[in-house]
């Protein structure tokens, strides 16, 4: 069964479309978490970021980049998250591959946080996980 997105690229439900090309699309989120809150999505159903073919990759961010300084001039925000959630754990709702870009204001109701454990581990702890890390990149 193909995805919502997949709906809205072959236009069989509506979306607020602002960029398209062979590879990708962008469409307002629905929440409009603030004004602007706008989806890049690849056209194919790719599940998360570990199933991203390298050509994607190299072409995904800078069109990010791009939909992020058109936000920025449209909208004016005081800043701009841009993230991607892997994974139902991360908070992913839909299960083809998209980046989010969100203006956001001073004092705006988004919640984007994570816990302080800086003074809780030893700097030993901090070179084994960089190493866990330095000896699983391909
Ligand atoms: P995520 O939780 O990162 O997978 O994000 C999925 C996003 O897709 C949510 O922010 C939804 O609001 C958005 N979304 C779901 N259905 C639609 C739709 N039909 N049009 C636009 N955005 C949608």
């Amino acid at each position: 069964m193909s995805t919502i997105f997949t709906k809205i690229i072959n236009r069989e439900i509506p979306a607020a479309i602002v960029y398209e090309d062979d590879s990708f699309i962008a469409f307002l989120d629905i929440t409009q978490a603030n004004p602007g809150h706008t989806l890049l999505c690849t056209k194919k159903e790719y599940p998360n970021i570990f199933e991203l073919p390298i050509d994607i990759l190299e072409k995904i961010f800078v069109i990010t980049a791009k939909l992020a300084k058109a936000i920025n001039i449209a909208f004016k925000p005081t800043g701009i998250n841009i993230l991607n959630n892997n994974g139902k754990a991360a908070s992913q709702s839909v299960f083809h591959y998209h980046i989010h870009i969100i203006p956001r204001y001073d004092n705006d109701k988004i919640k984007i946080e994570w816990p302080d454990y800086s003074q809780t581990y030893l700097k030993d702890d901090l070179e084994k996980r960089a190493n866990l890390i330095k000896s699983a990149l391909l």
